[in-house]
């Protein structure tokens, strides 16, 4: 079963567009490799008081947008998914010029016990743009240290309501452990960050990155059946069910795939990546080797995968246990 990916033709950068009765979307400009044509923001309320989801990255152009679109109205609050470079960033400017407070799950989570020797690229700030630059070798979006929510929320509080909007939080950990979607109650929709995109498969890169955690996160969202999924980047979902139904079976078959891998006697991450993504640009297998790795650390906990050594990392040798 191939994955119904949906295209958004028109990204109409730097204005406010009305995407359904209770929601605008500004896109930024920062089309890359991971953002699709950019981060697109929502503005969830169409009376005086809004909410805002995923302010995005730190850009001039995103900021001036915003500020017009926002112009007559008062923030509520701030909405983040997760921390990464194209999604979290603004917020610190939003919130200073607003007042608003910004809601999350929590700062991005560093895990100190995880030792790998092909760690991701080193956290930077640097404009998101550059991804997808030739021989860039980035592997997923830079992390944003620097933010922290003013007010944590769990799965099913209120992240925020206003007059005719309620916004509830669904944990959605996978993509991060601390991505969170917002459900917009009165329109059956959901908010699903970087978990669900409409435009491509999404990135799990191990440690924070968690295979099972997704698998179940994808599953979460699949029983909601939501009308509609709002991606950061792209256009929206509105077949759900058959949609994730889609993901999760592209899932699966790359997890039997790196199985069957293993059990043929190819141990190493790179000679798997070869084996199995002989169709994909290898350019992209760096990134792709992040991705196997995250099958093999859930084949070791689910018992069918053994390696070599206390920790798990693209040197490192995989035999069926
Ligand atoms: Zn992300």
């Amino acid at each position: 079963m191939s994955i119904p990916f949906v295209r958004l033709d028109d990204p109409q950068y730097g204005v406010a567009v009305q995407v359904s009765p209770l929601v605008r979307r500004v896109v930024a400009d920062n089309p890359s490799k991971f953002t699709y044509h950019g981060t697109g923001t929502y503005i969830v309320g169409t009376r005086t008081d809004v909410v805002v989801i995923d302010p995005g990255p730190v850009s001039p152009s995103h900021q001036e947008a915003l500020t017009v679109a926002l112009r007559g109205h008062t923030v509520r609050a701030i909405l983040v998914t997760h921390c990464h470079s194209d999604h979290s960033p603004l917020a610190a400017w939003l919130r200073e010029t607003t007042g608003a407070p910004t809601v999350a799950h929590g700062p991005h989570r560093i895990d100190p016990d995880w030792v790998d020797d092909d760690e991701p690229d080193e956290p930077d700030t640097s404009d998101v743009s550059a991804a997808g630059e030739p021989g860039e070798v980035k592997v997923e979006e830079a992390v944003d240290l620097a933010f922290t929510p003013d007010e944590r929320v769990a799965d099913g509080d209120i992240a925020a309501e206003g007059p005719g909007w309620t916004l509830r939080a669904v944990h959605t950990p996978g993509h991060t452990s601390n991505h969170m979607a917002y459900a917009l109650e009165q329109e059956h929709s959901l908010f699903t960050g970087d978990h669900i995109m409409g435009w491509s498969t999404t990135v799990i890169t191990p440690p924070d990155g968690d295979m099972r955690a997704y698998f179940a996160s994808l599953r979460k969202v699949r029983d909601r059946a939501d009308d509609v999924l709002w991606p950061t980047h792209g256009a929206p979902v509105t077949r759900t069910v058959p949609f994730v139904d889609a993901f999760i079976q592209h899932r699966l078959d790359r997890e039997a795939g790196v199985l069957a891998a293993v059990r043929a006697g190819t141990d190493m991450v790179p000679d798997m990546v070869r084996r199995l993504y002989v169709d994909v640009d290898e350019k992209l297998h760096k990134a792709a080797g992040r991705s196997v790795l995250a099958h093999l650390v859930k084949l070791t906990d689910d018992g069918l995968v053994t390696h070599d050594g206390p920790h798990h990392g693209v040197k490192v040798a995989y035999r069926p246990a």
